[in-house]
C-alpha cells in the first residue's frame, strides 16, 4: 500500500525503522528481526539505505521481508554518491519487486568527499525528480530536520529547500530523531507558515544506553534536554535502569506528541524488538482507535 494513502486520515500510526546487515552471514539474524518486529503490527516499517555511507546491498532483500510479513514497507534510498544509472537499477528492481514507497535521501557527505561539476545528484530534490521520472506512481518521501540540518546556515534557509524538495513531489515526511517535543512543535508551525502541507512523521528514537546518546546526538545534531542529562546521571551505569527509563521517555513523548494533535509517530527501533514491544506496550490503548 502506498504510504500516503495510509497517512490520509490522520489517523493514529505508528511505523518502525529498521536497518539491514553489512555482511551476508547477518542477513537470517536480521529478517529474524524484521518477523519479530512484524509481530506488532507497525502500520509500516522503513528499511534504511547504506547508513552513515556503506553497505546499501541488502536493503530490497531486507524491504521484501517486511513485505512478506504483511507490512508495508519503505525502502530508503541515497544519491550523493550513486551515479544516475545505479538509481535507475534500484527503482527498477523495487518497482519489480512490487516495492511502492521510497524515501528519497542525499545521504550523508562522506569524509573526504568534494563536489565537482559532473556530480549528477547533489540534494534530495534531484532524487524526487528522477524517481518521479521513472515511475510516476511511486509514493516518495523525504526527511526533514525540527533543529535544522546541520550543514544548513539557518531555519530560513533549511526551510526553503524542504519546500522545494517537497513541491518536487514528495508526499510525507519523516523528521530527524528529537528528543524535545517543542523543537518539533516549533518546527511544524514554520512549515505551515511556509506551506509545507504534506504529512509530518514525528521520528523517535528510543535511547536505551548512555553511550547511544552520544553517538546519536553526533549523527542528528539533536539537543538533548536537562530533563534527559538528568536521567543519564542517574541511570546512565545501570544497563536495565537506563533501557527501562529511555523506553519510558521515548513513550512519554509519543504520547505528549499525541495529546498534542501528532498522529504519525516513527520509531528508530535499533533493530531490536524487545524495545519496540516495550514502547507499543506502554501505547497500547492510545493507539488502538
Ligand atoms: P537534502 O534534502 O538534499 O538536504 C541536505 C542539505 O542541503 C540541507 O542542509 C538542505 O537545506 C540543503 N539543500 C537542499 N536543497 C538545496 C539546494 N537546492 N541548494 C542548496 N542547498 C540545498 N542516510 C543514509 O545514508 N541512509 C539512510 O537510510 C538514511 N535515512 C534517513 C532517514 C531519515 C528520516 C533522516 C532524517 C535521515 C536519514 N539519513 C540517511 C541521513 C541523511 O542522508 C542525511 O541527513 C543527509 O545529510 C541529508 O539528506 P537529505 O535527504 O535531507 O538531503
Amino acid at each position: 500500500m502506498k504510504i500516503s494513502k495510509i497517512l490520509k486520515d490522520n489517523r493514529v500510526t505508528v511505523s518502525f525503522e529498521v536497518f539491514p546487515p553489512k555482511q551476508w552471514d547477518k542477513l537470517e539474524t536480521t529478517k529474524q528481526t524484521v518477523r519479530e518486529l512484524c509481530k506488532y503490527s507497525p502500520d509500516f516499517m522503513s528499511v534504511t539505505y547504506g547508513a552513515a555511507g556503506t553497505t546499501s546491498g541488502f536493503t530490497t532483500e531486507i524491504a521484501n521481508e517486511v513485505k512478506d510479513c504483511g507490512i508495508t514497507p519503505l525502502s530508503h534510498l541515497t544519491c550523493l554518491t550513486s551515479s544516475r544509472d545505479k538509481i535507475h537499477q534500484v527503482v527498477s528492481e523495487l518497482d519489480a519487486n512490487g516495492i511502492e514507497n521510497i524515501l528519497a535521501l542525499r545521504g550523508d557527505v562522506p569524509q573526504g568527499f568534494e563536489f565537482t561539476d559532473r556530480q549528477y545528484f547533489s540534494n534530495a530534490y534531484q532524487l524526487v525528480n528522477e524517481i518521479k521520472s521513472i515511475n510516476p506512481n511511486i509514493c516518495v518521501g523525504g526527511a526533514c530536520y525540527p533543529e535544522v540540518h546541520p550543514e544548513s546556515k539557518n531555519r530560513v534557509e533549511d526551510i526553503a529547500h524542504l519546500k522545494e524538495k517537497v513541491d518536487c513531489g514528495v508526499e510525507f515526511l519523516t523528521t530527524q530523531m528529537f528528543f524535545d517535543n517543542e523543537k518539533f512543535f516549533n518546527f511544524y508551525e514554520m512549515c505551515q507558515i511556509k506551506g509545507i502541507n504534506v504529512p509530518i512523521i514525528a521520528g523517535i528514537m528510543p535511547i536505551t544506553n548512555a553511550n547511544q546518546v552520544k553517538r546519536s546526538i553526533e549523527l542528528s545534531n539533536s539537543s538533548v534536554p536537562a530533563k534527559f542529562f538528568r536521567i543519564m546521571e542517574r541511570f546512565g551505569d545501570d544497563p536495565d535502569k537506563m533501557k527501562q527509563a529511555g523506553i519510558i521517555y521515548a513513550t512519554d513523548q509519543i504520547i505528549d506528541l499525541m495529546a498534542n494533535g501528532f498522529n504519525n509517530i516513527h520509531i528508530y527501533t535499533m533493530n531490536k524488538p524487545d524495545v519496540a514491544m516495550a514502547i507499543m506496550n506502554g501505547l497500547s490503548s492510545i493507539i488502538n482507535e
